[in-house]
This record gives structure tokens, C-alpha cells and sequence, in this order.
């Protein structure tokens, strides 16, 4: 079951922010918490520290893996395209995917070794999709693969059938 890890989007930080307001002094109305909201120019800083700090968790958590990131339906083109991310260390190198734009974006984890971004921005109204993967080199030809166990030593298939005797 895929569950939402981290997600940014400032219409939605904005309003939630308002009624935070609204909840803390009930004489403000709808608009005056919503321009209260607009105008805190540290609310954007402060959610955008959280995001970074979920993601530099997982990163940790995972030993700054290599990540295979797949793109699809990309910009206005509709593009698709692959993009390694090598020992990846910080949250700037694992969001360095995205186009450099103001993005609207959810990330879900399907599992534990892999992401799925959903994004939005003014090249891509509908939407693009990333999947993200912890990969690692074959132990044996260097191959970058796939893993489902991250940390442990990992064979592409090719080694693996030639070293299984
Ligand atoms: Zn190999």
C-alpha cells in the first residue's frame, strides 16, 4: 500500500496555515488569515526544512544509495527519460530531478527501496511522473541493478547465473 511521504504544495501549505490562524484567533475572517498566511515569508522556509530533513532521514536510513530515477511524460514534450543519481548524500541531490520551476509535487513510497513522484508546473499542468529506485553496482561487474535489500552485496542476474555454482 503506497503511503504520501512527503509533499509540497504552496497553495495547499498557504491555506493550511490560514486556518491554523483562524483556529488560534476566531475574530480573523476567511481573506484576513489567508493574507495573514501569504504574507509569512517564513512559512515556505519552515515547511520546505521539513521536507528536506524527511528526506535526508530516508536517505540515511538507506546509507546515501545510487537512485535510478525514470521519468515520464516530462514537460510539455511529454518526454521520458532516466537519470542516476550516484551515492546520493543530500536532499539538493535527490531532488535535483526536478525541473527548475515552481513545482507542485507529491512523492509516495511504494515500498522500501522505491518512490513515485507525482509533479506539477507550468510545462506540465497535467502532470509528470517519477519512479524512484535504490540501485546499487553488482559486486561483480558493476553493473547498475536494482535492489530489493539495500546493504547487502547484490549480483545483476547475469552474475548471479555464472556464479551460482
Ligand atoms: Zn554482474
Amino acid at each position: 500500500m503506497e503511503q504520501i511521504f512527503v509533499s509540497w504544495d504552496t497553495y495547499e501549505i498557504t491555506k493550511g496555515h490560514a486556518e491554523f490562524l483562524r483556529d488560534e484567533d476566531k475574530e480573523l475572517s476567511e481573506e484576513e488569515a489567508f493574507s495573514l498566511a501569504c504574507g509569512d515569508s517564513d512559512l515556505f522556509a519552515w515547511e520546505w526544512d521539513h521536507i528536506e530533513c524527511e528526506i535526508t532521514l530516508w536517505l540515511k536510513e538507506r546509507d546515501y544509495p545510487s537512485l535510478l530515477v525514470e521519468g515520464h511524460s516530462m514537460g510539455w514534450r511529454g518526454q521520458s527519460g532516466c537519470l542516476e543519481i550516484l551515492d546520493c548524500s543530500t536532499s539538493q541531490k535527490f531532488l535535483s530531478f526536478l525541473p527548475k520551476s515552481d513545482c507542485t509535487f507529491t512523492i509516495y513510497e511504494v515500498d522500501k527501496s522505491t518512490l513515485r513522484v507525482e509533479n506539477s508546473h507550468h510545462d506540465a499542468p497535467t502532470g509528470e511522473g517519477y519512479l524512484i529506485s535504490v540501485v546499487d553496482p553488482c559486486i561483480y561487474c558493476n553493473t547498475v541493478i536494482e535492489v530489493d535489500n539495500y546493504g547487502e552485496d547484490s549480483m545483476c542476474e547475469e552474475c548471479e547465473e555464472h556464479y551460482r555454482e
